[in-house]
């Protein structure tokens, strides 16, 4: 009844362009799904954008990025509510759209396991949730893949990208992240998961801090890449 009255009050609405919600669509809108600008870096997972952020950077198996990310598209309204309005579930219906794209590509790779870009404590205190962490959950259910959260953990604590200047950008390249491992981590293939692709430089640091740990190989996979 409390429930009615509230879903009365305050509509669902679609968390890409606001309209309200219809019976049977939830939390993205049946329009928004069948117009979200996807990459299709999945069908060429070792060549692609995202692969060329990295080259002569860093050594990865793949990488792609599901969703073109503009300053004025609704992937940036999804990010963004995702990211700042604690709306985790779009994580989910993201990751249960590409977990289909990309299912067969892990598992040609052989990934053992995902990881999701971390967070530093203090930032994950104020915001309450990673923001990957939905996104990279379902990849890792629906693809049977295992989600290792633990394993590389963020050691500086830095503003948000979108204060940060370029040059501080740059500093994202001296390494913020470790690892800790034991000897049953040697030798895997870790997919890294981020939200949004920009300079590469925190994906990179990632991925150098991974390479610390004997014989891996590393993937990348994002939400989204930015154009620019
Ligand atoms: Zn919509």
């Amino acid at each position: 009844m409390l429930k009615n009255l509230l879903k009365l009050l305050f509509p669902d609405t679609c968390c890409g362009c606001k309209s309200l919600l219809v019976k049977n669509e939830r939390i993205i809108c049946t329009h928004c799904r069948h117009s979200l600008p996807k990459t299709y870096h999945h069908n060429s997972p070792e060549q692609n954008e995202t692969c060329q952020k990295f080259y002569g950077l860093l050594p990865v198996e793949f990488s792609c990025s599901f969703l073109y990310f503009t300053q004025n598209n609704t992937v940036k309204e999804l990010i963004h509510n995702l990211k700042y309005r604690n709306k985790t579930a779009i994580g989910k219906e993201l990751g249960i759209l590409y977990s289909m794209d990309i299912k067969d590509i892990l598992s040609k790779h052989k990934v053992d396991s995902i990881i999701p870009v971390p967070l530093h404590p203090k930032r994950l205190k104020e915001r309450g949730y990673n923001q990957v962490e939905t996104f990279a959950q379902t990849i890792a259910e629906n693809c049977q893949v295992a989600y290792n959260p633990n394993i590389l953990y963020r050691k500086i604590y830095s503003k948000t990208q979108t204060k940060k200047s370029k040059e501080s950008r740059q500093m994202d390249k001296v390494n913020n992240f470790a690892v800790t491992h034991n000897k049953e981590d040697e030798g895997k293939h870790y997919l890294l998961i981020d939200d949004v692709l920009t300079t590469g430089a925190t994906l990179e640091s990632c991925g150098n801090a991974l390479l610390q740990i004997p014989n891996v190989k590393i993937s990348i996979i994002t939400i989204a890449y930015t154009l620019s």
